[in-house]
């Protein structure tokens, strides 16, 4: 009797407070980077588990953990506060690119080019699309988490434009509301907290550099160009960007499938770097401004 009183306090205890997951052990990280690594180009179970990421304490529709790596800056920075980035892939699953070249790069955050910034990466936002029998951008609820967000209008907005302009694509449906998905639940909390500086969201296929909301947009990493793809209801870019005043870079690598070269891979993170370095101050971001509603591709 006793015992169950106990477990009765202890659940209505965890029922108010946010859950946090233990850190991983290293069984567990192999055994994740095992059911992930067999889709991501170029990333093998070694170098899975050296990102060394942990549980977020948020898992997917189907219950995967939400994987996470928080890396604090070296030492202060200029003004005492550090850039905090956040880096993200795989929000959409069948860009298997867009996963496994967060896994490189993460190999390179305790360089010292990038141990100014405080780091948060996610590089499998989306597990469950990742680890579908066939790929897939949407997730285990056939929601497109990168339309998902709560943009201003969204209930009029998103399921209108995925009707008349996508002819209502699956692989685009925004979702029965804003943040109906643990997927994009989790990023929200996770911008909420962690307050970044800089947002940066890798895709594929499109080739291009996008970017939304405050700073100079960037011109050019490795042979990406800045070029404006579209602003979506609901999507990150659209929310973070021009609603939240975080400046949001959308990389889109030209391939879903093949990496690029190894040194154009690291050609687009030394001048993601440095972009980060001279265009994004701590603190205090710049008033909101914004850029052109010009639709071309859909990421
Ligand atoms: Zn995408």
């Amino acid at each position: 009797m006793r015992l169950i009183r106990l477990a009765t306090a202890l659940f209505a205890a965890a029922a108010c407070v946010p859950v946090f997951a233990a850190p991983a052990n290293a069984a567990q990280q192999a055994e994740w980077c095992k059911r992930l690594t067999p889709r991501l180009p170029g990333v093998n179970v070694a170098t899975c588990q050296r990102s060394g990421l942990q549980p977020s304490g948020a898992t997917s529709r189907n219950g995967f953990p939400i994987l996470m790596r928080s890396i604090p800056p070296a030492k202060p920075g200029k003004n005492g506060e550090p850039v905090r980035v956040l880096l993200l892939g795989g929000i959409h699953g069948d860009e298997l690119t867009a996963a496994a070249i967060v896994f490189e790069w993460m190999q390179s955050l305790q360089t010292p080019a990038a141990q100014t910034f405080h780091w948060h990466v996610a590089p499998v936002v989306n597990p469950d699309g990742l680890m579908a029998a066939k790929p897939q951008r949407v997730n285990a609820n056939g929601v497109d988490l990168n339309r998902n967000f709560p943009t201003p209008g969204w209930e009029q907005d998103a399921k209108r434009y995925w009707m008349k302009t996508t002819g209502s694509d699956p692989r685009r449906f925004p979702g029965q509301s804003p943040l109906s998905e643990p997927e994009s639940r989790w990023l929200n909390a996770e911008m909420e907290r962690f307050k970044p500086h800089v947002i940066i969201s890798v895709h594929a296929p499109f080739g291009v550099l996008d970017f939304d909301g405050p700073a100079k947009p960037p011109r050019q990493f490795g042979r990406l160009y800045y070029s404006r793809v579209g602003v979506y209801p609901g999507s990150l870019g659209n929310y973070g960007g021009m609603h939240k005043n975080v400046p949001v870079i959308t990389i889109e690598l030209p391939n879903a499938l093949a990496m690029p070269p190894k040194d154009e891979v690291q050609r687009i993170w030394r001048d993601m770097l440095s972009w980060i370095e001279r265009s994004v101050p701590a603190g205090k971001t710049s008033p909101i401004q914004r850029t052109s509603n010009k639709a071309l591709v859909d990421h």
